[in-house]
This record gives C-alpha cells, sequence and structure tokens, in this order.
C-alpha cells in the first residue's frame, strides 16, 4: 500500500514535528451520523468520530490490573461504534443483585446504574446517551489470563452484547457484564415486567419467567426437580412443561392400544398455554381451558425414572 504524505508542519509549543496525511476514516463520515464535536468533521458512525471517540474512552478509568487496563483500551481503540464500547465498570455501579434463573450457571441479575449505551435521536441530530439497564452478570474466575481467554470466546462467538468487565471488590471475583439474550430480545414481544429489557419471546423473559412458573408438586422429588430443570430451560411461554394433577383431566377414553403403550384421549380442564395477540397489539399470556388432549402412558421402569427420558 502506498503510503501518502501531505507534508509536514511543527507544533510552535512543544516544538514536536507532526507529518500531516490523509483522514484515513474519509469515506465512512456522512452528515447523517452528525458532527464531531472535537474535530468538527462529520461523524464515522451515527455519534462517534473514529478518529477521536476511542482515544476518549480510553481516558479516566483504571482496574487496577495493567494488563486488564491494557486490553480492554487495546479494544476501545478499535470499537467502530458507540454502543461497541466495552469498558471497565466498578462493581458499585451495579445495584440489585439477583441470582435469578439457576439453570444458567454463574449468571446474576443486577442493574448497572450508569447505564447501557445508546444512540438517540434523529439521523444527522444523533446524541450519545446512557440508560439505566438491567444486565447479566456471567460470573468467571480469579485469574487475569483465565478471564481474557474467556472475554476473546465470547466477544468472537457475538452472541451476548458484552457491555463490560467487573470485578466483585469482596471476593475478586472478575465478572462480564453482558445482555445473555441479546439476539433474542425484541421489542414485539413486549417489555419483561421485571428486568424491564424486551422479552425474549412473545410474553417471556428467558432470564425471569421461567424461575416464575407456579409449581405445583407431584408428590415425587425427583421428578418436581426433573420438571423444574426443564421449566428453567423454557424458551417460551408455550413451551413450558408442567405437573398436571391427574384430576385436572377429564373424560378419559382408551383410543389405541400398541406394543409399548396406550394412548387416551382425554379434557385437560387448565388447557394449553398459548399466547394471544399480534405485533402490532402485543400480546398475552393465556390458558385455552378445556382443551382436547392425549394421554399416552411411558414405557420405560416406573421406579428408577427412565420414563423421564421420553419427556426430556
Ligand atoms: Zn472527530
Ligand atoms: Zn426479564
Amino acid at each position: 500500500m502506498q503510503y501518502v504524505v501531505y507534508g509536514i508542519t511543527q507544533n510552535p509549543e512543544t516544538k514536536q514535528y507532526i507529518v500531516v496525511i490523509p483522514d484515513e476514516f474519509s469515506s465512512r463520515r456522512s452528515g447523517l451520523n452528525g458532527k464531531c464535536i472535537s474535530c468538527g468533521q462529520y461523524n464515522t458512525s451515527p455519534a462517534w468520530c473514529q478518529s477521536c471517540d476511542p482515544w476518549r474512552t480510553t481516558q479516566g478509568w483504571t482496574s487496577k490490573n495493567e494488563n486488564i487496563d491494557n486490553f480492554i483500551k487495546e479494544l476501545q481503540f478499535k470499537a467502530t461504534g458507540y454502543e461497541k464500547v466495552i469498558e471497565w465498570i466498578p462493581f458499585n455501579n451495579l445495584i440489585n443483585l439477583q441470582e435469578i434463573n439457576k439453570s444458567e450457571p454463574g449468571l446474576v441479575l443486577a442493574t448497572w446504574d450508569k447505564g447501557v449505551r445508546e444512540i438517540k435521536g434523529e439521523s444527522g441530530k444523533c446524541i450519545q446517551s446512557r440508560t439505566m439497564s438491567s444486565v447479566d452478570l456471567m460470573e468467571l474466575n480469579y485469574s487475569t489470563l483465565e478471564l481474557l481467554e474467556k472475554f476473546i470466546t465470547v466477544h468472537m462467538q457475538k452472541v451476548y452484547r458484552i457491555h463490560g468487565i467487573t470485578q466483585n471488590t469482596e471476593t475478586g471475583q472478575y465478572m462480564l457484564v453482558i445482555d445473555f439474550y441479546n439476539d433474542k430480545r425484541k421489542s414485539v414481544n413486549g417489555i419483561c415486567g421485571h428486568c424491564k429489557r424486551y422479552n425474549t419471546n412473545p410474553v417471556w423473559c428467558q432470564i425471569c419467567d421461567p424461575p416464575k412458573v407456579d409449581q405445583k408438586t407431584s408428590g415425587d422429588k425427583n421428578i418436581d426437580n426433573c420438571i423444574r430443570e426443564f421449566q428453567l430451560k423454557a424458551t417460551s411461554f408455550e413451551n413450558v412443561v408442567e405437573w398436571i394433577p391427574y384430576n385436572r383431566l377429564d373424560n378419559i377414553k382408551e383410543i389405541n392400544r400398541g406394543g409399548f403403550s396406550i394412548v387416551y384421549s382425554s379434557t385437560w380442564l387448565d388447557g394449553k398455554r398459548t399466547v394471544k395477540g399480534d405485533d402490532s397489539l402485543g400480546y398475552v399470556q393465556h390458558r385455552k381451558k378445556s382443551c382436547e388432549v392425549a394421554l399416552k402412558t411411558l414405557s420405560g421402569s416406573q421406579t428408577n425414572y427412565e420414563f423421564l427420558n421420553e419427556v426430556s
């Protein structure tokens, strides 16, 4: 590649010589992104100037660990947009910590008081902004090296939105500050009443809703635990598996007898779970009361829970 130089100048105060070269980001500058307050040129992405903003994000903070500081700063210098910046997040900016869904080991829900980076305003006049928001903390280990390795893996997967890294000041444990289901959260699904983020499915937040499923006991601890495990992984309201008391099933009639099982028809009084509504009206959770279902006896031993394999 040819290296273009326009000329040489000298700072009269510091006496330092400076090379004048073309603006390497000129092809990305557009009036739709607004103007940079530092250099006065059009921004390279909404409310973000690739020449001036990355450097600014590297200033005024420290994790008190040189390796982590350098690692984050290197990422910040490469950030191509305001919302893509990864930062060091002091632990005291994270409040209301709750271990909410145990199906995701080491995931803790928290509120980030400084807030998630957002671009606000119409094109041409957009500004950098922060909104206090729920975030998921992924608990990692205590070693810097392992933290950075794990970070690189998660970053390459591009599944979660990564906001930054924090360290529990009491235990010394490092955590990634992320939005675990960022790729699934959509405004048409409505807002989660608990974490106030967009739901991952219509009226269903996969972090907050599974632990709230109303639990009926089967009277057997192993079966209860197994059903609980299914519930915690449920990806939508309709996918929830539950214990159904036999007296909630009416009109049971045998309809088919095969080699390994018998099939019955029946009316389920509580009814199957459905979601009513559409993208413009919004959605509500609903139960289709007294709906027709089939019952099938499970093969496998009834004493060693082999039959649960058929459900999973
Ligand atoms: Zn600039
Ligand atoms: Zn939620």
